[in-house]
């Protein structure tokens, strides 16, 4: 239940618990302490006080013989007794208002206020007597012994008269002689309004003075005598009052010792510090309040910032959808939080582990990636280097893989790309690593296998691509090309291994072989790669470049139709290099165009020269990819017509399927605008590619030419015979003429001919010849004799 709770209300909850725990127990203490100070500062206070109160009483005391002395000083009294008149009375004379000797009541009064003031005559008689009430005066004061007035003489002396204690002052009165006529004497008890005066108005019921019996706790007089009367003993008042500032003072002459002390109510002091506590404790509910209030306030906030923090992590952990782990949002928002931290935490577990795979495998066929082949490679590198045994990595490449995708959509490739991973998947062994590099390579390693056991397994996979695809109703065959290196006889450096295996796998592709060793000495793509490439750069510069023509031959007449011109490089130091060696360099560096358009100025030249001698001669070059997207090109062919130095029915124009598929839109323009000025346009290496013939029908060309991989084997290999037989019907069909390139034996030629082909070119004829070569052989007829006979 308490759980449930939304955070705001458990934290308003747990703050109000706290602070009233909090209040009360500080508020114990703080009373406590406060009142211990307090206390302690009011007995200071009251103890400051009862000094004062000892002080006033101490002057009043004194006062009563400083007004003596200035009663007999007056004229009125020294007057009165220069006459002797008053010593006539034969009678207590006794005043009940002050007599004419004595100054004005009210002046009186700021010093003292006299209970009895007596003049005595020269015998120390009383002979008047002024009295403030009506109290019978004690007989001691009515006939003084001469002990008492020469104590009390100038001077206040205390003594007990009738068991109260009493002030007595007397001064000698003098005439205006200057002469002692008279004394005059004050008494006064130290009675309660004695006490009283002493103090001026200061006392109160709970503030009151007593006077005490020298160590005796009995209270003689107090200030108060209906709440204190006299005869209380200190201990029976100590329940309601604090007896303080208990002490002497300075009473001058005295027969008798007594203590002034002050009494403070204890209630007086409960209500003083119940009103400070009070007060106190308003200020520090004030206090705690706004603390509290601002508490409430930032916890709000915080409380706030979480909720929006805990519903954004909610919806996150929402948004990934990772349904077995529960979404928990019941609780406060640290335990939601909590809860969806967890949630998360386990997600991201998860898919780390899962993006892990996904980094290192390819998402198509999940096979390894490069960098996990990459990885196992270095570390079969250095196991194999401890255990002393060779590796072999291979690295493949799908046959004409671009053009399936190209023609049949990438759909369709992504499925053959499976499958064919799933066939190589099979080929190889458990301990070997197949991975997918991307496109349509594949890397294999093999660990701890020479390079024999791996060669089977090579040709296990060829085998295994000789089935066809079956894709969405198409059958597709597809080969396979392996590059196979050795660690560590090929090198122990990941990328160099790679790099070679890729090298041994172009040579597998270029030669149709199916899988290729490395040979060092075939490698044209390490170091010498880029020096070759500037010497070829040189080469076109200098045009030194050979053309090579190989005669093509009508297989119904046997005479000479034309040639192809085919391009030798004659590297001055490496000898003769072979057009499928430099052909991918010119095309990778551009020099493709420059070449070509050599190619062509040179072929063309040579054609016609050749016309003088065969009136119909056709010469074929070989066009690359890029020169089917370049307008130069059909600049340069337009101006070879307009300026005469060609017939346009001089030139076929050689394209492969696949250069065309690369970019079907523009290639057909251009061919359309090459056909539209009389070129002969035709397929090259046909039935390498995907495209059908129908395909090709839409274009504008005349020609196929049969590849001769199909050619070369036909007379031994069935399958390669019914595809060429195929060919050359359909084509005929479409009324395209069919070359058999490749041409090797007079067995092929026979067959070619049978099947109605129209044109053979290949070594049984001839191999490709100097121009001069050409035209001798040519003049002599020199072809072989079995074609020359018939
Ligand atoms: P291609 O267009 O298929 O040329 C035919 C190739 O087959 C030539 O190889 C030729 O010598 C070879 N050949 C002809 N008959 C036979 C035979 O009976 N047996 C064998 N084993 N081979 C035969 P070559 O001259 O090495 O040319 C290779 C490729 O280089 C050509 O294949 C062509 O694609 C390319 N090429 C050559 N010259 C040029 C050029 O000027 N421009 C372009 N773009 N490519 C060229
Ligand atoms: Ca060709
Ligand atoms: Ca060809």
């Amino acid at each position: 239940m308490l759980r449930k709770l939304p955070l705001t209300i458990k934290v308003l909850l747990l703050t109000a618990i706290v602070s009233i725990f909090v209040w009360v127990l500080s508020d114990a203490v703080q009373t406590a302490t406060l009142s211990e100070v307090f206390r302690a500062k009011l007995s200071e206070r009251l103890s400051r006080q009862a000094e004062n109160q000892r002080i006033m009483f101490d002057r009043y005391v004194k006062g009563h013989h400083t007004a003596v002395k200035m009663f007999v000083s007056t004229f009125d009294i020294r007057n009165y007794v220069s006459s002797d008149s008053w010593k006539k009375k034969n009678y207590l004379e006794v005043y009940y208002r002050p007599p004419s000797w004595l100054p004005r009541l009210s002046v009186m009064r700021n010093f003292i206020q006299p209970r009895y003031l007596m003049l005595l005559d020269e015998n120390n008689q009383v002979r008047e007597i002024y009295q403030a009430n009506e109290n019978r005066v004690p007989r001691v004061l009515l006939e003084p012994d001469s002990m008492l007035l020469t104590l009390s003489h100038d001077q206040g002396f205390l003594t007990k008269i009738n068991g109260e204690p009493y002030l007595i002052a007397s001064e000698n009165v003098r005439d205006t002689n200057g002469e002692t006529k008279a004394t005059l004497m004050l008494a006064s008890p130290l009675d309660e309004q004695f006490l009283i005066a002493s103090q001026g108005s200061a006392l109160s019921d709970a503030n009151i003075i007593a006077l005490l019996a020298e160590q005796e706790p009995e209270i003689l007089v107090s200030s108060n005598q209906s709440l204190i009367p006299e005869g209380y003993h200190l201990a029976d008042l100590s329940e309601h009052y604090l007896t303080i500032g208990q002490g002497f003072f300075d009473y001058g002459a005295t027969d008798i010792s007594i203590e002034l002390v002050s009494f403070v109510s204890t209630n007086e002091i409960k209500s003083l510090t119940r009103e400070v506590i009070k007060e106190e404790r308003e200020i520090r509910a004030m206090t705690a309040l706004s603390f509290i209030v601002s508490f409430v306030l930032v916890i709000f906030l915080v409380t706030r910032r979480l909720q929006k923090f805990t519903n954004y992590v909610v919806n996150f952990s929402r948004h990934l959808k990772q349904d077995k782990f529960a979404n928990d949002i019941s609780g406060d928002e640290i335990t939601i939080l909590e809860n969806n931290f967890n949630r998360l935490a386990m997600a991201v577990e998860s898919e780390t582990a899962a993006l892990e795979h996904q980094a290192l495998h390819d998402p198509l066929t999940d096979l390894p990636n490069r960098k996990l082949l990459n990885n196992r490679l270095q570390q079969e590198i250095l196991r194999c280097s401890r255990s002393k045994k060779p590796l072999v990595l291979i690295m493949t490449d799908l046959n004409h893989f671009k053009e399936i995708n190209d023609t049949l959509g990438h759909h369709v490739g992504d499925l053959v790309l499976q499958q064919a991973a799933l066939r190589l998947f099979r080929t190889f062994r458990k301990t070997d690593s197949v991975a997918r590099l991307g496109g349509d390579e594949f890397g294999i390693l093999l660990p701890e296998t020479s390079l024999s056991q791996a060669e089977k397994l090579c040709r296990k996979a060829i085998e295994a691509f000789e089935i066809p695809f079956v894709i969405e109703g198409n059958n597709l065959s597809l080969g396979i090309s392996m590059g196979l290196v050795e660690s560590p006889a090929h090198g122990d450096d990941v990328n160099i291994l790679v790099q070679r295996a890729d090298i041994a796998m172009y040579i597998a592709k270029r030669t149709n072989s199916g899988f290729s060793v490395y040979d060092p000495e075939k490698d044209t793509h390490s170091v010498g790669r880029l020096a070759l490439m500037t010497e070829f750069r040189e080469a076109i510069e200098r045009q030194s470049l050979d053309i090579l023509y190989q005669p093509k031959i009508d297989f119904r007449t046997n005479e000479i139709v034309g040639a192809e011109a085919l391009l030798r490089w004659e590297h001055p130091t490496r000898g003769v290099i072979m057009p499928d060696e430099f052909i991918p360099l010119a095309e990778q560096t551009g020099l493709i165009k420059p070449l070509t358009s050599w190619v062509l100025d040179k072929a063309v030249q040579q054609c016609m020269d050749w016309k003088h001698i065969w009136p119909d001669f056709n010469m074929s070059i070989n066009l690359s990819v890029q020169n089917l997207l370049d307008v130069a090109l059909l600049e340069q062919v337009r101006q070879l017509i307009s300026s005469d130095k060609m017939h346009a029915s001089c030139l076929t124009m050689e394209i492969t399927e696949s250069d065309i598929m690369t970019d079907p839109m523009r290639a057909r323009e251009i061919l359309e605008s090459l056909s539209m000025m009389g070129i002969r346009l035709s397929i090259d290496d046909f039935g390498t590619g995907y495209s059908s013939l129908s395909y090709i029908k839409q274009l504008p060309v005349e020609e196929i030419k049969i590849d001769k991989s199909f050619v070369m084997e036909m007379v031994s290999d069935e399958n390669d015979a019914v595809i060429v037989k195929a060919t050359i019907e359909l084509a005929h069909n479409l009324g395209l003429d069919i070359v058999a390139e490749g041409v090797k034996d007079r067995e092929t030629w026979d067959y070619l001919k049978s099947l109605n082909c129209d044109i053979g070119q290949g070594f049984f004829i001839s191999k490709p010849l100097t121009a001069e070569e050409f035209t001798n052989r040519g003049i002599r007829n020199s072809w072989p004799e079995y074609l020359t006979a018939s």
